[in-house]
């Protein structure tokens, strides 16, 4: 999602390509619809030109097989990415493979706009976490819309928003800037993967 024109593509259920992100880009800037998903998605970025997985059994991790685990719970797969450009656009994309064991057809937040990704002028998110209750709650636009309309800064709106995903009975983080420079990373889940360039170079990273 490209923050200054509110400009989005996404895609769901979309298997055998490299870069989901890629395909949903291809969605914002070669259509005039914003959500494909299945084998529309699949011709879609087929006709694009987008890299397929050449051979599966190399390229796919099996979900819990990796050294990413914390005690018994399953490591999830989540990558999301909230960017400023020097002009001071703002941008996010969200790519997942899901949460470990869901049914065929479940889609979670991170293709839906405003829930596990969201980018406007002013606030761009991204989230990883329990989807169904960032869905619920609305979770990335909440953040931005706390800070639009509530006048909250931004630490501040993406902890209640993590707060509301909690209460619903969900956990996860999010990651999130503002066009004014404020950087968040919060979670309430176990650890979160994150880290974050800064202007003046800095450079922070961290899991729990
Ligand atoms: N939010 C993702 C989903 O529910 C899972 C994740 O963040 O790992 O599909």
């Amino acid at each position: 999602m490209h923050g200054p024109s509110q400009r989005a593509g996404s895609v769901a259920a979309l298997e055998g390509f490299v870069s989901p992100i890629k395909a949903a880009r291809a969605v914002m800037e070669t259509t005039a619809h914003v959500m494909f998903v299945g084998e529309g998605a699949a011709a879609l970025a087929a006709e694009r030109g987008l890299e397929c997985v050449a051979d599966p059994a190399a390229w796919y991790t099996h979900a819990g097989g990796g050294q990413d685990r914390t005690g018994e719970e399953l490591a999830t797969g989540t990558v999301g990415c909230v960017a400023m450009d020097e002009t001071g656009a703002l941008a996010a994309a969200t790519s997942t493979a899901g949460i470990f064991g869901k049914p065929l057809g479940r889609v979670g937040d991170c293709p839906v706009l405003g829930a596990g990704v969201w980018a406007d002028p002013r606030v761009a998110v991204s989230c990883t976490g329990a989807g169904e209750m960032f869905l619920r709650a609305a979770a990335a636009a909440q953040v931005a819309h706390r800070v639009r309309f509530g006048g909250e800064s931004l630490a501040d709106a993406a902890l209640a928003a993590l707060a509301e995903v909690k209460a619903l009975g969900g956990e996860g983080g999010l990651i999130a800037l503002t066009a004014d420079g404020q950087v968040t990373l919060p979670y309430n889940s176990a650890g979160m993967k994150r880290a974050a360039l800064m202007p003046d170079g800095t450079f922070l990273c961290d899991v729990f």
